[in-house]
């Protein structure tokens, strides 16, 4: 371990990153009885977790890459309405990614991916709760499960052996008719394929609002927010020592990595070289979209979410692989208006405000919620791709029980931070599931 806390004072967490993750980790060391200081050159919550989606879906335990979405990706990569995008110059820099997204998503490795998610996935709508309620009642968690709608019976059929996937897990989904979604949905258009209702889940009313909300909670339980950058761990032979930025150094018992998809550099200098990527995704959020629904909706055909929020309706999805900085195509968040017409017809699209963020993603869909391999007292949690949202407050609960010592209540392997090492039989998939 590092040095010992000063005599007499609380052990000092630093946690680098003010995203969902980040706070999270922040507010539960507060209750570890850690003294918290939160560094992040932007305010809390406003690079990724800005403008998700809003669902908290504890449902999604399988993985992005599945065997059944190779054959279709080409068909995808060619159609401007369609799920997934790719700027073709930056494949050279993509490639080591796609080279380990394929090749998790080989049958047996889904099936250990989605396994591991579902042990984590397993408590984060009773965390989301957790979260609410420490947040003195906030009304911003909506638990009315999620609808997952199919246009075609094509899109159903594709979906099967997924859904099989995850009700192995012991997720509940009720299949329901077109009719029947429609009449618990009655903006959805007539003549839908099906549905699936999936109980245990819900969304958030505002996500940004909900960061702010724990950074508040945070700061008035003597928790610091400090606006600058981690530059540096200073590093000694009993760990690290403090957080070095242009503001200062930050002495720290405890530091957190939870730098979204910017966590790479220092998860190098950590001992963690990990293939990082960022996912691009985009939302549209209508103000007066002229529809009101009563829960979370995702298309099963064009693979988007329609959460209604305190702003209005959210559209939000779509992955384009570029490099970080690329300039947002905005045609991408104005597409989601066209397709999310075809489920809602009456839908207003007008004034609608598009944002673009940066999901931190892993090849196989799986954060990495483990020790620095470089340092016993520097916890990396990152990498939580499309669930970041949902897995928050769980990844807080279990970044707190590292902090004291104390095994979580379900295997951490699969998240290990070692998993992308290369091993002998030249397996570029992750190790440890
Ligand atoms: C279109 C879209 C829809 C989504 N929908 C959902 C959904 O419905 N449900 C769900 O669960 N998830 C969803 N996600 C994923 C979710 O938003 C992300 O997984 C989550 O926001 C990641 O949180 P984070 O805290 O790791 O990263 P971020 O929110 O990106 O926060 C990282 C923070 O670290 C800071 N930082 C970076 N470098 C440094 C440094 N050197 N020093 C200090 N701070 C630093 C950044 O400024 C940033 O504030 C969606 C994502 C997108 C793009």
């Amino acid at each position: 371990m590092a040095d010992s806390p000063v005599p007499g004072q609380p052990p000092r967490a630093v946690v680098i990153g003010a995203g969902i993750i980040g706070m999270c980790c922040a507010l539960a060391l507060q209750r570890t009885g850690h003294a918290v200081t939160v560094l992040d050159p932007r305010p809390p919550g406003s690079f990724c977790s800005f403008g998700n989606a809003g669902q908290v879906s504890p449902f999604w335990a399988t993985p992005l890459g599945l065997p059944g979405l190779m054959p279709r990706v080409p068909g995808m990569l060619a159609d401007p309405l369609a799920p997934l995008a790719l700027r073709w110059r930056d494949l050279p820099t993509l490639a080591p990614w796609l080279a380990r997204f394929v090749a998790a998503s080989r049958p047996r490795r889904v099936a250990a991916i989605t396994a591991a998610l579902a042990g984590l996935l397993g408590g984060a709508l009773a965390a989301h709760r957790r979260l609410a309620d420490s947040l003195g009642g906030s009304r911003l968690l909506v638990e009315g499960g999620i609808l997952y709608v199919f246009e075609s019976a094509a899109a159903a059929r594709d979906f099967a052996p997924e859904c099989a996937l995850i009700r192995r897990q012991g997720i509940r989904a009720e299949p329901l008719t077109g009719a029947a979604a429609r009449a618990l949905e009655p903006a959805l258009a007539d003549g839908l394929h099906s549905a699936l209702f999936f109980p245990d889940n819900g969304h958030v009313l505002d996500p940004f609002a909900l960061v702010t909300r724990i950074a508040a909670q945070v700061e008035a339980q003597g928790g610091r927010l400090v606006e600058t950058a981690a530059e540096d761990v200073l590093l000694g032979p009993r760990g690290a020592r403090a957080v070095l930025t242009a503001a200062g150094r930050f002495p720290a018992d405890l530091v957190v990595l939870a730098a979204g998809a910017l966590s790479g550099p220092l998860a190098t200098r950590l001992g963690a070289d990990l293939p990082l990527t960022t996912q691009r995704g985009y939302h549209m959020t209508l103000p007066r979209a002229g529809v009101s629904l009563g829960r979370a909706l995702v298309s099963g055909d064009r693979h988007f979410c329609l959460t209604p929020m305190t702003g209005g309706l959210r559209l939000a999805g779509t992955v384009e692989l570029a490099r970080f900085d690329r300039p947002p195509d905005w045609r991408r968040a104005e597409a989601l208006v066209t397709v999310a017409r075809r489920l809602l017809p009456g839908l207003d699209g007008r004034d609608g405000s598009p944002w673009m963020g940066h999901r931190p993603a892993l090849p196989d869909s799986l954060p990495v919620i483990d020790r620095a391999p470089a340092a016993h007292n520097v916890l990396l949690a990152l990498g939580h791709g499309h669930l970041g949202l949902t897995l928050g407050p769980v990844t807080g609960d279990v970044i707190a029980d590292l902090a004291r010592d104390q095994a979580p209540a379900f295997d951490l392997r699969p998240f290990a931070a070692t998993r992308f090492r290369r091993r002998a039989g030249l397996d570029l998939t992750a190790a440890a599931v």
